[in-house]
């Protein structure tokens, strides 16, 4: 935490001019810090007086840190799918392992999962583990990562990748807890360093504005969350060769306070803007609900999806699910047409990595300009049905 020594502080106001934040401002005659604080140091060190300082809680330090070997990537299998994150995992994950020097192994936990070893293999596992229990067929947070984390502590991988999807978000920190080691959420990238072999994790922070590098240096396993369609999917090789294990799970394993008493799939889940190949997205600049119903024609035509930014989900003119961005989904589709969405970097961080970006939008100065491909300026109340025209009589 952020320490204010009240003896140094001068209230000179140099706190309050580099914080980003609004964190910290002088109030009778003293800097007092308030909850926006993001602990990221620019007061402490521009502080001419030494006043502030920041205390580190006591680090854990593990003492068998060399005993742990291979990567390991959690495997989702969900109402019998993997989820595509998967190949993706399995794509970084053999990168990881090759630069190390050691195995990948894949774990996946559910029932009746024999079918699915030979794809993980393709897509690069050395060794396929698999959790199988009829209890395990719906997805309880608590006995998976039980059962995970009794894995990881026989397997004693020294990394642990899943996906950020929301299951891969709701136990893998479950699992991080139980195991007293770090997680970061949620990267965009990693890498090994070359020197110490050390897994570097790279995610934006605070608010999209930098990239932040994060290391585990004092406890195994490093784990971390993978942002969905981020990292290449593994190339599948069908004839690689590699070992099927399974893991016994026990009737005292296979418990959880919940129960599931019903699946329901709900609408919004039904068009998944990461599988489309093509997506037509609308931000504020449709100034009302009605302007998604001419991006859905424009959609049609070009068997796309609609996708948005936060400002339409926020407006209410479309549910949650269909967001793009950092606190929203990453797409990399062949096509995305950006319509009426100026191109904030929480935006563009989930939508710069597609082949091409077409944006609309009446600024010509809108910075979404930067990324785009192509850039129509003007109103896409004219552009967007002239685009439907035309597409309409090219079928013909
Ligand atoms: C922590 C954090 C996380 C965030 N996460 C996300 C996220 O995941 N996804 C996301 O999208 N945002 C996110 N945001 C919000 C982001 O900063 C922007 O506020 C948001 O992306 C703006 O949405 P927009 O481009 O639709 O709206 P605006 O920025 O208001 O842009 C509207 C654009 O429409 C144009 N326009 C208006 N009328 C027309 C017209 N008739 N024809 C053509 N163009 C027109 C305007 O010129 C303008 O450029 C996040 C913000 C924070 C702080």
């Amino acid at each position: 935490m952020l320490h204010i020594n009240t003896e140094k502080c001068t209230a000179c106001g140099v706190c309050e001019g580099s914080c980003a934040f609004g964190a910290i401002a002088v109030q009778d005659d003293c800097a007092v810090v308030n909850d926006q604080c993001r602990l990221c140091g620019a007061c402490v060190d521009n502080c001419p007086s030494g006043a502030l300082s920041m205390e580190v809680a006591e680090t854990r330090q593990q003492d068998d840190l060399t005993a742990y070997h291979g990567i390991m990537v959690f495997a989702e299998c969900r109402h019998g799918v993997l989820a595509p994150v998967v190949h993706e995992l399995l794509g970084i994950g053999r990168k990881l392992a090759d630069q190390r020097g050691v195995s990948l192994s894949v774990v996946v936990l559910g029932h009746e999962l024999d079918q699915y070893a030979p794809s993980l293999i393709a897509s690069g596992a050395d060794t396929v583990l698999l959790a199988q229990h009829e209890a395990l067929l719906q997805f309880r947070e608590d006995m998976y990562a039980g059962i995970l984390t009794r894995i990881i502590r026989e397997r004693k991988p020294e990394v642990v990748l899943a996906g950020a999807t929301a299951i891969g978000r709701s136990v893998i920190p479950y699992v991080a807890t139980l195991l007293g080691t770090g997680l970061t959420a949620d990267c965009t990238g990693l890498s090994i360093r070359e020197e110490d072999g050390m897994l570097l994790q790279t995610r934006p922070a605070f608010g999209g504005n930098i990239m932040a590098t994060i290391e585990c240096p004092n406890t195994r396993p490093q784990m971390a969350t993978v942002r969905p369609k981020v990292m290449a999917p593994a190339e599948p090789d069908p004839g690689r060769k590699g070992e099927v294990v399974q893991v016994a799970v026990t009737a005292e394993e296979a418990v959880s306070a919940s129960e599931v008493l019903e699946s329901v799939k709900s609408e919004a889940d039904q068009v998944n803007i990461q599988e489309m190949e093509a997506l037509v997205a609308g931000g504020r600049g449709l100034g009302s609900e009605r302007g998604f119903a001419l991006l859905r024609e424009l959609a049609t035509e070009l068997n796309a999806a609609v996708a948005a930014s936060r400002a339409a989900v926020d407006s209410g003119w479309i549910p949650y699910p269909y967001q793009v961005g950092q606190t929203g989904k990453t797409v990399s589709p062949k096509l995305y047409i950006a319509c009426g969405i100026s191109g904030a970097v929480q935006h563009m961080v989930g939508m710069q990595s597609s082949k091409v970006i077409v944006a609309i939008n009446r600024d010509a100065d809108a910075p979404i300009f930067n990324v785009a491909t192509y850039g129509l300026v003007g109103d896409l109340y004219e552009i967007v049905p002239e685009l439907i025209k035309q597409l309409r009589e090219a079928k013909k």
